[in-house]
């Protein structure tokens, strides 16, 4: 949700596009997926695991049809309106419009990009509003249209500012660099991916939600969590646990864990701590937890650092290409020395490039997203075994509720999983959890000796 919102940064987000796949380690709520079957993974049981009241179930399947809907047309949709701008000659004419408007070119780029994000935003508008109502109608968002348009308008100021910012920069690099401009490009992405993987906690994330610590609300239950904390053998003392104020905007169910270093935290929202039982928060701090010590941030880093080179090179390539091929239809021209691609139209085809990459590649990103949270449940529930009686049986509890609070789709396509999902779907989660138990003759957990 919030990263949607974010993707006003849409430009940023197409440059970091999977940043935001590694970093959002989280119980997201429309995600899911069959289980990342490891070694460990045992036979489907005969009773589904995660199931939900009659009434719930026929609300939960239309709610996953809209949510779909949008996910597919929201994809696509992006892909056109760049595609528009580029062949209506839009971009090209912005573009001859801000060198009007402004003298020096850096203003000009500034003026280009800025409208270039506002456009961008606002052409997903309908698709939020349409995403929030269906929400709404459910009973998950409770947010008042003030506020969701508060934290739209947030959003929105964050692409203009930091985005166009961010897109001259590359551009200016396009310029100075025809050649290797996507290496340069990506020598730059990389710490700033990380950089913002950084600064996010502490700068980004208040902008939209309120965070206190969790020992000042609810100390019984870091009290609970100190136990994980023991076991896990990790260190996250109780000044890294934050609770989130989600329940002013929702009835959804999360924890997630985020920063790097000196701002690595477990945040865990409050319409789970106090509304779960305390032993399933117990279970979503284990996996949580995972996340943690188990490097998951820093490992998506890498991988999406890694991704990028080739993304980079590639797209720049087929960026190249389609400038040849369709530079005179969508007005791009050489002036002052400047290559069409390093112009700001061809900066646009080079974002368009880069979209086009990456829903390509959404099935392997979330593939890698989907291993990382099926660690992270088999470390959940590893780390609560010995702190709760049955962890099979909180870990499944704790998979109804989320499942329930979300409405998740109780049997999703599998295609679908695949495609779209960045967690297991919580069908599969909780069936996994079900029949997971190593401890059962004599043995161990693949992440602890006992
Ligand atoms: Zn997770």
């Amino acid at each position: 949700m919030r990263a949607s919102r974010l993707c006003g940064l849409a430009l940023l987000g197409a440059i970091v596009w999977m940043g935001a796949a590694c970093g959002a380690a989280e119980q997201n709520p429309p995600e899911g997926q069959p289980p990342a079957q490891a070694q460990s993974a045992p036979q489907q049981p005969q009773q589904p695991a995660y199931t939900l009241p009659p009434d719930k179930l026929a609300k939960a399947i239309a709610l996953n049809r809209i949510r779909l809907t949008l996910e597919i047309v929201g994809s696509v949709w992006g892909l056109i309106v760049l595609w528009l701008l580029l062949a209506t000659r839009a971009a090209s004419g912005l573009e001859r419009w801000t060198e009007r408007i402004a003298r020096r070119r850096w203003v000009q780029g500034l003026a280009f990009f800025a409208f270039l994000a506002v456009i961008l935003t606002l052409a997903g508008l309908p698709l939020d509003l349409a995403g929030e109502s269906a929400s709404r109608h459910y009973g998950i968002s409770v947010q008042s249209w003030a506020g969701w348009f508060g934290d739209w308008s947030k959003a929105l100021a964050l692409a203009v500012g930091f985005g166009s910012l961010l897109l001259l920069l590359f551009n200016w690099i396009g310029k100075a660099s025809p050649r290797r401009f996507w290496l340069w490009g990506w020598a730059i992405a990389v710490p700033l991916m990380v950089l913002v993987t950084f600064i996010a906690p502490v700068f980004l994330e208040p902008i939209f939600d309120k965070f206190e610590p969790l020992q000042k609300t609810n100390p019984a239950l870091v009290a609970d969590l100190e136990k994980v904390v023991a076991r896990t053998g990790t260190n996250i003392p109780p000044d890294r646990m934050f609770l989130m104020k989600a329940s002013v905007k929702t009835n959804g169910l999360n924890a997630y864990v985020s920063g790097l270093g000196a701002t690595r935290r477990v945040v865990v929202w409050d319409t789970t701590a106090g509304r779960v039982p305390d032993d399933e928060v117990m279970f979503i701090f284990g996996h949580e937890s995972g996340h943690y010590v188990l490097h998951h941030i820093v490992k998506g880093l890498v991988v999406s650092a890694v991704s990028l080179f080739f993304v980079f090179w590639a797209c720049a390539a087929f960026a190249g290409w389609m400038v040849r091929r369709f530079g005179g239809r969508w007005g791009i021209a050489e002036r002052e020395g400047v290559v069409p691609l390093a112009t700001r139209t061809g900066f646009v085809v080079l974002i368009f490039a880069v979209s086009i990459a990456s829903f390509l590649l959404q099935p392997a990103a979330n593939t890698f997203s989907r291993y990382l949270e099926h660690q992270a449940d088999v470390y959940g529930q590893e780390a609560i075994h010995g702190l709760v009686p049955d962890p099979q049986k909180t870990a499944v509890a704790s998979f109804n509720a989320l499942g329930e609070a979300w409405l998740e789709d109780p049997s999703p396509n599998r295609f679908i999983e695949i495609w779209l999902y960045d967690h297991p779907s919580v069908k599969n989660r909780a069936n996994f959890a079900a029949d997971y138990d190593p401890w059962k003759n004599g043995g161990h957990g693949e992440f602890f000796s006992h």
